[in-house]
């Protein structure tokens, strides 16, 4: 069984409340590390080796020493809680349930930064958890642990919530960051980093909810010791939202030890693939990351056992292998059809391309239409090749990751399932009434 750091007490009736949270020994944490000087928490979080949870896995400790400290110019601390890549619902989870962990690892996280206002960032669609974040910033404001002076520290730190107007690319730090503002949305060219000039061109930490709830644990148990829990630089524990043709989907706690396999199987995480049904393929990390058939899902290209972990994910580079990202976990059984999955991931991110550049703008549309032709049978052999042209020419040609989001869904599609693109084509009289994957798979 993986170790609890960050669910442990979600069970506990009440424990969204600041009395019931702190009875846990919620705080606990926050008075310590409020005796701490903010290098020194700073080294702790190092010391975790604890990497960002929303995405990209950039060691969190680095991204804070790179925070600009220009004497008299306020910090920010602004948390990323867009959670809209499709798969992806752990830090929602997190939001409704725990509050006071999320606004525990703020408050550690702003006194370390030096952040006297800190932001909550949520996606539109949320609509509820602002309500309950704000309640909870409430409680802690009233029992002395947000506000003027904290704990008699002399440190002050005010957190607000901001709702996102849905849209997707928000979730990209520095569209976020414009949004913040109050413009539109749209990324930013970097540099310069949000750490240097970010919030109103002040320097600024953007990190993920499950990253900043994690510093919770490790200032309660040290950096070393969480650094203990996991394996090589996949440390600590990581919350896997697992969606798709299984029996138990939800948000699992895991400690990144455990086989994809097992996680996919066992009783204690999926519970198998529904109605006893065959794997075809998952999205281990949010629809951005390459989808993997079975085969290497479960074993590496060298026969390895393949495990919960940002190595192991990605042993074989996108020939092979995919990524943790985000740990939202899509699988796929024997049914699904990939061209259509592939299409639905298309539109998605045409939808959301902000428009700046003309490889996501005007390639995402493009991408979109072609599976849309092959998935109603009207497709051409060389349609697949120029699919394959098409996103080539996107990926590292645009401003911010979506360009490349966009792309990797579409390489991997190809790469790992060309027959059935081929199928698509060679039998258009099928391709609306029948799916590869049933037929052959
Ligand atoms: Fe906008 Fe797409 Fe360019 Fe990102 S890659 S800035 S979403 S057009």
């Amino acid at each position: 069984m993986s170790k609890k750091l960050l669910l442990k007490d979600a069970h506990i009736e009440g424990i969204r409340y600041f009395e019931t949270y702190r009875k846990q020994g919620g705080y606990t944490a926050a008075e310590k590390a409020l005796k701490m000087t903010p290098d020194e928490i700073l080294e702790e979080v190092k010391a975790s080796g604890l990497r960002g949870r929303g995405g990209a896995g950039f060691p969190t400790g680095m991204k804070w020493s790179f925070l600009a400290k220009p004497e008299g110019v306020p910090r920010h601390l602004v948390v990323n809680a867009d959670e809209s890549e499709p798969g992806t619902f752990k830090d929602r989870y997190l939001m409704e349930f725990l509050p006071h962990l999320l606004i525990e690892g703020m408050l550690i996280s702003s006194y370390c930064l030096g952040s006297n206002v800190s932001y909550i960032y949520i996606r539109g669609e949320y609509s509820w958890i602002p309500d309950i974040l704000e309640e909870a910033i409430e409680e802690a404001k009233a029992a002395g642990f947000l506000g003027k002076n904290i704990l008699g520290t002399g440190f002050d730190c005010e957190i607000y919530v901001q709702r996102g107007g849905g849209a997707y690319i928000c979730g990209e730090e520095t569209a976020l960051l414009e949004s913040l503002e109050g413009k539109r949305g749209n990324p930013r060219l970097k540099p310069p980093f949000p750490a240097v000039k970010g919030l109103w061109e002040r320097p600024t930490v953007v990190n993920n909810v499950e990253s900043i709830a994690a510093i919770v644990p490790i200032i309660d148990i040290t950096g070393a010791e969480y650094a203990k829990i996991g394996v090589g630089r996949s440390t600590g524990t990581k919350l896997i939202s697992a969606c798709g043709n299984i029996n138990k989907p939800g948000v699992y706690e895991i400690d990144m030890t455990i086989t994809v396999e097992e996680f996919i199987y066992s009783d204690e995480y999926c519970g198998g693939i529904k109605d006893g049904k065959r794997l075809k393929a998952c999205i281990p990390g949010g629809s951005s990351v390459p989808i993997v058939p079975a085969n290497l899902l479960l074993r590496t290209v060298n026969g390895e056992p393949r495990y919960m972990n940002y190595e192991s994910l990605a042993d074989g580079g996108f020939a092979t292998g995919t990524m943790m990202g985000s740990g939202g976990f899509i699988v796929l059984d024997e049914d699904q059809c990939i061209v259509d999955h592939t299409m639905t991931l298309a539109r998605f991110y045409n939808h959301e391309s902000c428009g700046q550049c003309t490889p996501c703008r005007e390639g995402t549309g493009w991408m979109y239409k072609i599976l849309k032709k092959i998935e109603k049978g009207e497709g051409k052999m060389e349609d697949i090749d120029l699919l394959w042209d098409i996103q080539r020419k996107i990926e590292g040609n645009t401003i911010c990751p979506l360009g490349d989001a966009a792309a990797w869904p579409v390489a991997a599609a190809i790469r790992h399932f060309r027959d059935e693109f081929e199928w698509h084509i060679k039998n258009p009289e099928l391709s609306q009434t029948q799916n590869y994957g049933l037929a052959n798979y």
